[in-house]
């Protein structure tokens, strides 16, 4: 009996974020994979909750033993998931969410070896996303002028996913998301919580 794998991905200041807590605390069984990044802490970011935080020898080091089931060099910094940690999840039951970005989605997709419910959540515009990542005043202009180029180039990739999901009221990006996971719980024999059914 195992958990199922879903990916999220968005361009950054889509509010990914937002949806996936949502998300996390309405529904039992379901838990989001924590990477490893080289990526400073932002501010009240916790080792271990948010994010694996190391430096680029130990990720490197990492990478090299194939200790991710992919990995990918966002906005100048490393960022990885971890195979065993995944593994262990889905084998107790639990769904796992990889908030991952469309390199390492590609990379999921390519493996075959397991398979996952991919979901692309959009801004309601690029002007919308600009305005977004402007307010939101935690990084650079220099930042944000790489997310937004970025962003260009993550847009173009939305037609790999099997949801597309656009944010433009955060209520119904949470509902279409939490209708996902449901889907598939049912497609799995699995009630709502998450347990499987006789
Ligand atoms: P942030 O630095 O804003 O937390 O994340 C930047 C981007 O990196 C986001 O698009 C996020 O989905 C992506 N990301 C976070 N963790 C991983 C990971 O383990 N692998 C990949 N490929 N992308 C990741």
């Amino acid at each position: 009996m195992s958990g199922s794998l879903f990916i999220i991905s968005a361009p950054s200041g889509a509010g990914k974020t937002t949806i996936l807590k949502r998300v996390l605390a309405d529904l039992p069984a379901i838990t989001f994979s924590v990477s490893h990044t080289t990526r400073p802490p932002r501010r009240g970011e916790v080792d271990g909750k948010d994010y694996h935080f190391v430096d680029r020898d130990t990720f490197c080091r990492l990478r090299d033993r194939n200790a991710f089931l992919e990995w990918a060099e966002v906005h100048g910094n490393l960022y990885g998931t971890s195979i065993e940690a995944v593994r262990k999840q889905l084998d107790t039951g639990v769904d796992v969410i990889l908030d991952i970005d469309t390199q390492g989605a590609r990379q999921v997709r390519a493996l075959g070896t397991l398979s996952a419910r991919s979901i692309f959540i959009a801004p309601p515009s690029l002007a919308e996303l600009e305005k977004r990542l402007t307010g939101r005043a935690t990084d650079s202009e220099e930042t944000i002028r790489l997310r937004l180029t970025n962003a260009h180039r993550e847009m173009a990739e939305a037609g790999n996913y099997d949801h597309y999901i656009v944010n433009d009221t955060l209520e119904e990006a949470v509902t279409m998301v939490r209708a996902v996971i449901l889907s598939e719980r049912s497609r799995n024999r699995r009630d709502l919580s998450g347990h499987f059914l006789p």
